[in-house]
């Protein structure tokens, strides 16, 4: 098979929400479409991705080394000999052949997010949804892919007017849809009202183990060890990113002084990263460790950083990828791993899942379209049409 061409393009995704850190004010996203000399059921293979939610989008990366890169390379470069189709792998190769180490970011986006479109054309070629390639090339031996993965209701982002009612009917949706565990964003008021918020979200989950916070890097280490020690009679599932990721010092502080379990990691784009965080924050397997695959480099990168994280003790089960998308849903079925997050409701047609996912009781069922299936997102598909329409193929 052969790339014949590939369209990028950044989409607004406008939002009046914030987490303590940051608004969303101008959030974007880039969203690629590759398209290949392949067909089935009539329809041309085109494989789709896009970044993730919460970093902005990655289009000058995209458009001045990496799309070029893919497009110059050889099917013979690109191809897996023994199936003829393209392999991810392979891709990433070619396209940090002229990369140095280190500084990943920007470049971990755009290399992942082409690598998670390519995957996207491995299923639709095989006809099977990627969960299940996945879970032939990457989940342990002996383990069958399963039914359906453990999935949280991300959210609670503070709002400009009528925070605590919002975030009880927000909450009350997610239980009512069938999720039984939640995430809220936290750090970003005073600490009264920081409790205020959490009782009021305990009130519904009724249990601490299925709330838990997200911090967003905001604070400081004295800040951090207080806000920790404030939470810690709720017995929470966990604390997110009390400190910056590069902190390890601060994490390390958290980590000895809450007796929960510490969560980090979207803002972690290499398995050196993700290598150093874990050594350093010195957590003791208490930590539960959220990559985010089109943010840093794609599925096989995700694969590395797993077996970075088994190295230190991490259970499979606590790592959990970010981004509540179906990137993210096909990585924790395919590979194993604990528990996949969602934001349904939120971040426009980038937000939730496909309409073939049902979740009940805390878990989500997993898609049968191949691929990832994005063809069953209705709003996110109309962008992904536009887009591949304008290659012309
Ligand atoms: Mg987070």
């Amino acid at each position: 098979m052969k790339i014949v061409g590939i369209a990028e393009r950044t989409v607004p995704i406008a939002s009046p929400l914030r987490n303590a850190r940051v608004d969303f004010s101008e959030i974007t996203a880039s969203v690629v479409a590759v398209a290949t000399d392949q067909f089935r059921d009539g329809r041309r293979v085109v494989g789709y991705a896009f970044n993730s939610f919460g970093r902005y989008g990655c289009g000058g990366p995209l458009r001045e080394r990496f799309i070029p890169r893919l497009l110059r390379a050889s099917p013979h470069e690109l191809n897996d000999p023994a199936t003829g189709i393209v392999e991810p792998g392979h891709a990433v190769d070619l396209l940090l052949k002229r990369e140095k180490a280190g500084a990943h970011a920007e470049r971990s986006m755009a290399v992942g997010t082409l690598e998670l479109a390519l995957w996207d054309i491995v299923g639709k070629m095989r006809g099977l949804p990627l969960y299940r390639v996945l879970a032939e090339r990457f989940a342990p031996p002996g383990t069958e892919a399963p039914h359906a993965v453990r999935c949280y209701a991300g959210g609670g982002f503070y709002r400009e007017r009528d925070d605590l009612a919002r975030l009880g009917d927000e909450v009350r949706g997610h239980l009512d849809a069938g999720y039984t565990e939640v995430k809220i964003k936290a750090g970003g008021l005073p600490m009264t009202d920081e409790l205020r918020r959490i009782e009021s979200v305990l009130a519904l989950v009724k249990s601490g183990s299925r709330l838990a916070l997200d911090a967003s890097c905001a604070f400081e280490r004295q800040e951090a060890l207080a806000f920790a020690r404030a939470i810690t009679p709720y017995g929470l599932r966990w604390l997110e990113e009390p400190c910056d990721p590069g902190d390890f010092e601060t994490y390390r502080a958290v980590s000895e002084a809450y007796p929960g379990i510490v969560a980090g990691g979207e803002n972690l784009f290499s398995r050196e990263e993700a290598d150093n965080f874990l050594r350093y924050g010195r957590f003791g397997g208490r930590i539960v460790l959220q990559p985010d695959p089109p943010l840093a480099y794609g599925i096989r990168e995700l694969h590395h950083i797993v077996e970075v994280a088994l190295a230190h003790g991490v259970a499979r089960e606590n790592v959990v990828p970010h981004g509540g998308n179906m990137m993210s849903l096909h990585a924790t079925a395919g590979l194993g791993l604990g528990s996949a997050e969602s934001y349904p409701g939120l971040f426009g047609p980038f937000g939730g899942f496909s309409r073939e996912v049902r979740v009940h009781d805390g878990f989500a069922t997993l898609p049968e379209a191949p691929g990832i299936g994005f063809e069953e997102q209705p709003a996110l598909y109309g962008i992904f049409r536009e887009l591949s329409a304008s290659l012309g193929t």
